[in-house]
């Protein structure tokens, strides 16, 4: 579904952030990308939407390789979750929901009910959160809302980054066990960026482990754990 091949990403200042990646995720598997700050992890990931482009090597979605279409088309197939949302102050948590629909041109009934379902399935009451800013809820009401969001539009694939390293590890694990849920009905192909080891044996079926601008191990959780 999604697979590098020999991409190398080098930042006009002269820092190269990832080198000769060659890796595919299958449809419906979640890979996480985990290791240390500054190894590369992000900017992995926004090349697969292009909000970066590869220096050298290409990305395949589909067999289609990313760089002959559009890319507002292509962020169209990929959910973007990332740290602290980015969700619109100004919006009510309902409309923050339906913003890709909106943008779709979705009449306003269809995306408000899209809206509500979608808050439902996050474990959010549309009737007592939907009305609400996004300075009303807690961190990880914020986060569900973010997940929400990125599933609107129903996209095949859900780019992660980060998307609950912002609340606590109480809050957080919960998270983890509401999205793994989630992902055993979705069956989304995820790309799931993490520093934190324990995140990403628990969600990832399998684990890209990066050290400096390389993938050092691609494996299920079971094997890195396993490795010597
Ligand atoms: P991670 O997500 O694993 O923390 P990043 O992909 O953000 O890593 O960064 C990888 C490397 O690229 C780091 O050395 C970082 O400093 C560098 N880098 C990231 N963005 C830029 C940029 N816009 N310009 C120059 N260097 C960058
Ligand atoms: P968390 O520990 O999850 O971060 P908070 O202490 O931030 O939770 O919030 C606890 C509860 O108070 C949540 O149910 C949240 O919806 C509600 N809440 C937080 N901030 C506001 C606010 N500004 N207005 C109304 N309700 C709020």
């Amino acid at each position: 579904m999604i697979r590098f091949e020999q991409v190398t990403k080098r930042y006009p200042d002269g820092t190269t952030a990832v080198s000769d990646l060659t890796f595919e995720v299958n449809e419906g598997e979640l890979v996480t990308l985990v290791g240390p700050s500054g190894c590369g992890k992000t900017t992995t990931m926004k090349m697969v939407n292009r909000l970066i482009d590869p220096t050298a090597g290409r990305i395949l979605v589909d067999g289609r390789d990313i760089m002959d279409g559009d890319p507002v088309e292509l962020r169209r197939h990929m959910g973007y979750v990332i740290q602290n949302t980015g969700l619109f102050p100004h919006k009510t948590v309902l409309d923050n929901t339906a913003t890709v629909p909106h943008l779709l041109g979705w009449p306003k009934t269809k995306r408000l009910a899209r809206a509500r379902e979608l808050l439902d399935l996050v474990g959010l009451d549309p009737s007592v959160f939907g009305a609400r800013y996004p300075d009303q809820l807690s961190g990880g009401q914020r986060q569900r809302v973010g997940v929400a969001r990125a599933l609107a539009a129903d996209p095949p694939v859900l780019l992660m980054d980060e998307p609950f390293g912002a609340v606590d590890p109480v809050v957080r694990e919960r998270l983890q066990t509401e999205f793994l849920k989630l992902q055993s009905d979705l069956r989304k192909t995820v790309l799931f960026v993490t520093h934190d080891i324990e995140e990403a044996v628990r969600l990832g079926d399998r684990m890209a482990v990066f050290g400096q601008g390389v993938i050092e191990q691609y494996a299920p959780p079971t094997e890195v754990l396993g490795a010597p």
